[in-house]
């Protein structure tokens, strides 16, 4: 194996060396958002700057950049695999908060330590190393990976850090307003305490127009806004609060599962979903709580506001992104997941460049695929490509918990040089057989992650 080239690392210590003696002559170049004095901020910069501390890597060392489905996955099927690796998980959370089936605990379906997970029990029942830490970026030259807990040095690497909402592309570009927006009006798809906020608005919420909408582009998994609608609508009608929900697509259409959700909305919650097709949203008032779209604007009393989406940002940091990505996903090869001239570093996860549909399951078929392909690398063979499987299901009523759900895989057109959807199993009938099966899969899913 070659040797790792160290200019890049000495090029990062030199710039923090560089920092760290500018301090020594004063801070005169530091403007008012600085720290008052460099100095105060010389023992964090010596903490990014030194190695993390952990186990000397006894093989080649595999560093994961997220612990989400996808990142655990390949964590657990590299050393499958290729027993010989020495994998390192990064995620910057303290634990796995499962976004699948999360709908169903807004509506109290299932418990919180349902979709709780350790990584620690990740790591150990699977014989690779978990690191809580917040990656800040990495060094190809150098084969060495940024965190806040000091850098690591990696053989291949994964990004799986999934996805980030785009503000921008719902008219809100001032960072502070999307912060707050953020804060205020969380869209449930990206952290757990998101989870957490939203299920405290719906369970107090009391009464008037309670704002969903679903975002164009390439969103994470398809379905679950019109999921979450209805499971919000379950609560409320539970409640017997006054509330209309108005769901604002920006799509022309319900994308997925069409005919079963609009059966539910008319059918169980006539008297609370209106559902809005293209209704682009161009611009929200947070103060003044609305919504503006191309031709309307809507008032609400509270809201779940989920931006259009795009990969991670560590991808463009990296100078990795494809300049013709919408959601500047990396360049990678389309078969192999390595980023296009270069076999060490792989993106997958909805990170990933392929149109795939962003799901859970998809990540989880795909990272046990892309571990195979690393791991035969690593012994200078192929794997045949094989295409992931996307499985999902959607809850549309309560007490019972009934669900229906659809089953894809996905072929490359040779002509069109695009992929496309393949054998498709699509159940639009819900019934409490597909809640229970929602809840078997999710259980499976995370016995497979957690558990050898
Ligand atoms: C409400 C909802 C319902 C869903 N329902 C389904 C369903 O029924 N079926 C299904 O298949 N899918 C479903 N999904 C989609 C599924 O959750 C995602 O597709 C899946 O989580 C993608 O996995 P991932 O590993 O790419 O990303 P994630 O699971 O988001 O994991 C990324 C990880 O990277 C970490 N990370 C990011 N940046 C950094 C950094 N700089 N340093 C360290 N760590 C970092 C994050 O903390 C995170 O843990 C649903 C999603 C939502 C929100």
């Amino acid at each position: 194996m070659n040797k790792p080239d160290k200019t890049s690392r000495r090029r990062f210590l030199q710039a923090g060396g560089a920092l760290l003696a500018g301090n020594a002559i004063g801070s005169a170049a530091a403007s008012d958002d600085s720290p008052r004095s460099l100095t105060e901020a010389a023992p964090a910069l010596h903490k990014l700057l030194r190695k993390a501390s952990i186990p000397a890597a006894r093989g080649a060392r595999v560093v994961i950049v997220g612990g989400g489905w996808s990142g655990l996955t390949m964590a657990k099927y590299l050393k499958r695999f290729n027993p010989a690796f020495d994998v390192l998980l990064i995620d910057k959370q303290s634990a796995f908060v499962s976004f699948p089936i999360s709908n169903s605990w807004l509506a109290d379906q299932v418990s919180l330590d349902f979709l709780s997970h350790s990584f620690f029990d990740a790591a150990n029942n699977n014989g690779y190393h978990f690191m809580q830490a917040t990656v800040l970026g990495f060094e190809r030259d150098s084969r060495q990976v940024y965190t806040d807990q000091g850098y690591v040095d990696y053989d291949y690497l994964v990004l799986a850090p999934g996805i980030e909402y785009d503000y921008a592309r719902i008219g809100v570009e001032d960072p502070e307003a999307q912060s707050l927006l953020f804060h205020r009006y969380p869209g449930g798809f990206v952290t757990g305490s998101e989870l957490l906020t939203i299920k405290r608005k719906i369970h107090q919420f009391a009464g008037g127009n309670f704002l969903l909408n679903v975002p164009d582009g390439d969103y994470r998994c398809t379905a679950a806004p019109y999921e979450r609608a209805c499971m919000v609508a379950a609560v409320f009608k539970r409640r017997r609060i006054r509330a209309k929900i108005l769901l604002l697509d920006m799509n022309s259409e319900i994308k997925i599962k069409k005919a079963g959700f609009a059966r539910a909305f008319e059918a169980l919650y006539g008297d609370y979903i209106e559902y809005l097709p293209s209704s682009l949203i161009s611009g929200v008032d947070i103060e003044g709580r609305s919504v503006e779209t191309e031709f309307d604007e809507y008032a609400f009393d509270d809201a779940i506001i989920y931006p259009p989406i795009r990969a991670s940002s560590l991808i463009e940091e990296a100078g990795i992104s494809d300049q013709y990505s919408p959601q500047k996903a990396a360049r990678t090869d389309p078969f192999r997941y390595h980023l296009v001239g270069d076999e060490r570093v792989y993106v997958t996860g909805d990170s990933r460049s392929q149109p795939f549909s962003k799901g859970g399951h998809t990540a989880h078929s795909e990272a046990q695929y892309v571990a195979e392909v690393i791991a035969a690398h690593a012994l200078e063979r192929e794997v045949d490509w094989r295409s992931p499987q996307t499985m999902c299901f959607s809850a549309v009523d309560i007490e019972p918990l009934r669900a229906m759900s659809i089953i894809t895989y996905y072929r490359f057109n040779q002509q069109s040089g695009q992929f496309a959807f393949d054998r498709t199993h699509l159940i639009e009938k819900w019934d409490s057989q597909g809640g229970q099966a929602s809840l078997a899969w999710a259980e499976g899913m995370y016995r497979d992650m957690f558990y050898s």
